[in-house]
């Protein structure tokens, strides 16, 4: 058994139940890439059971704070089989669930999402990577499903020194998948669409457009980083005059019209614009044209507190463009995906933005992920996702 001795008052991160060690926090000791070690204090007190990473700045993510606990088989079926009970227990009316969110569900690096009978998983980190075979089985087995798909073509594989790994790990069969929420139908595919191939997370912001859409009655939605449509979906489906998407991916834009279509939705209520947002929110500001309601949900910014910087630049500078965009009483739905960017100073960027642009506006709501994406009270960085209703005072 490797130990990993901590530097002098490192430990406490651990105490806390904060499951990753720091590179800079090691005294002594390494291991294999994904090998578990034993993680103890500077005095050698024991505090955790991990997963030691060799390339990453994440040196060792914690599997468990207990001493007695074996990192075997039957810890890996126990941990998952909760994740997935929690799940049953939600009662998600979806066909689409996210079943495992990784270090929520005390599996670092792992993300495990179901589409109908069909499983995607991510392994981004070398605990998981090493016990990928393990958990593949416990999956088919605990869930029934028939199929895993693998999605390891993240960029934080390559932090970890893993290559992209992607393809069936157990089973096969169509990739292409038509997901089912709020009785909307929307297509997509495993093994081409973004993340796992959906962004299951943001399942109740779509349904808040909607809802505000029926109460609000918007007749111009422009909906910008706009994906396969999700958010242009809910808004027609709320009865919207006319959507706006913008996407710079041709394919996205391709299954965002398809996706009006299998909703019955009128094609003609509709346009796509494969352009950058940025440049595509001047151009209208100069051309002083104007939304009801406007969705911005751009890509991550910044995935660590260390871009926090920049990120918060761009995100003041996309809700900026937007707050002179809406018309009086209009709303913009604002996240950040950014694990790097907190909920509060999401708030302060998206305040700062409305000054500047000469805009008072009232908060009606906060949105965040979808409770199948929970968070962990000590976790912080779990706070991924999170959003802002804000009206446009008239
Ligand atoms: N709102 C979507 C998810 C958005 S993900 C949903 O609910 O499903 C972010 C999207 O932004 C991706 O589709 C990506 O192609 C797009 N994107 C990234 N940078 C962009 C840019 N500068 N201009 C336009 N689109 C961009």
């Amino acid at each position: 058994m490797k130990i990993i001795r901590l530097k002098p008052g490192k430990e406490r991160s651990l105490q806390r139940r904060h499951p990753w060690v720091f590179d800079g926090a090691v005294a002594r000791g390494g291991g294999d890439a994904g090998e578990t070690v034993r993680v103890e204090s500077h005095e050698g007190q024991f505090l955790a059971w991990g997963a030691f990473s060799p390339n990453s700045r994440i040196r060792v993510r914690a599997w468990s704070f207990d001493e007695a606990q074996r990192i075997d088989a039957a810890f890996f079926s126990d941990t998952l089989a909760r994740a997935i009970a929690l799940r049953t227990r939600l009662g998600i009316q979806s066909n689409g669930i996210r079943l495992v969110h990784g270090e929520s569900d005390g599996l670092p690096g792992l993300i495990v999402d179901r589409y109908g009978d069909t499983l995607v998983a991510q392994f981004t980190a070398c605990g998981v990577e090493r016990w990928k075979a393990v958990i593949a089985d416990a999956l088919i087995g605990l869930t029934g499903c028939p199929r895993l798909y693998e999605r390891s073509d993240t960029s934080s594989r390559k932090l970890e020194g893993l290559p992209e790994a992607t393809g069936w790990l157990r089973g096969s069969g169509e990739t292409a998948f038509e997901l089912q929420e709020h009785g909307w139908r929307l297509g997509l595919d495993i093994a081409h669409g973004h993340k796992t191939g959906y962004y299951l997370d943001q399942r109740d912001s779509r349904l808040a457009l909607y809802e505000y859409t029926k109460r609000l009655g918007f007749a111009q939605v422009l909906n910008c980083f706009s994906y396969t449509g999700g958010f242009s979906v809910a808004a027609l489906a709320g009865g919207a005059g006319h959507v706006t998407s913008i996407d710079s991916s041709g394919p996205a834009l391709e299954q965002a019209r398809a996706n009006l279509l299998l909703n019955g939705l009128n094609p003609a209520q509709a346009s796509f614009m494969d352009a950058d947002v940025n440049t595509s929110l001047r151009q209208f500001v100069a051309e002083g044209r104007t939304f009801d309601a406007i969705v911005l949900d751009p890509p991550k910014f910044a995935p660590t507190a260390a871009h926090a910087e920049r990120a918060a630049r761009a995100y003041k500078d996309l809700n900026r463009q937007a707050f002179k965009l809406l018309t009086p009483g209009g709303v913009l739905f604002t996240f950040s995906c950014s694990g790097g960017i907190g909920v509060e100073l999401f708030h302060k960027i998206v305040a700062s933005a409305g000054l500047d642009a000469g805009v008072d506006g009232a908060i009606l709501q906060r949105l965040g992920g979808a409770c199948d994406h929970p968070m962990t009270i000590n976790f912080p960085e779990g706070e991924y996702l999170k959003g802002l209703v804000v009206m446009k005072k008239a």
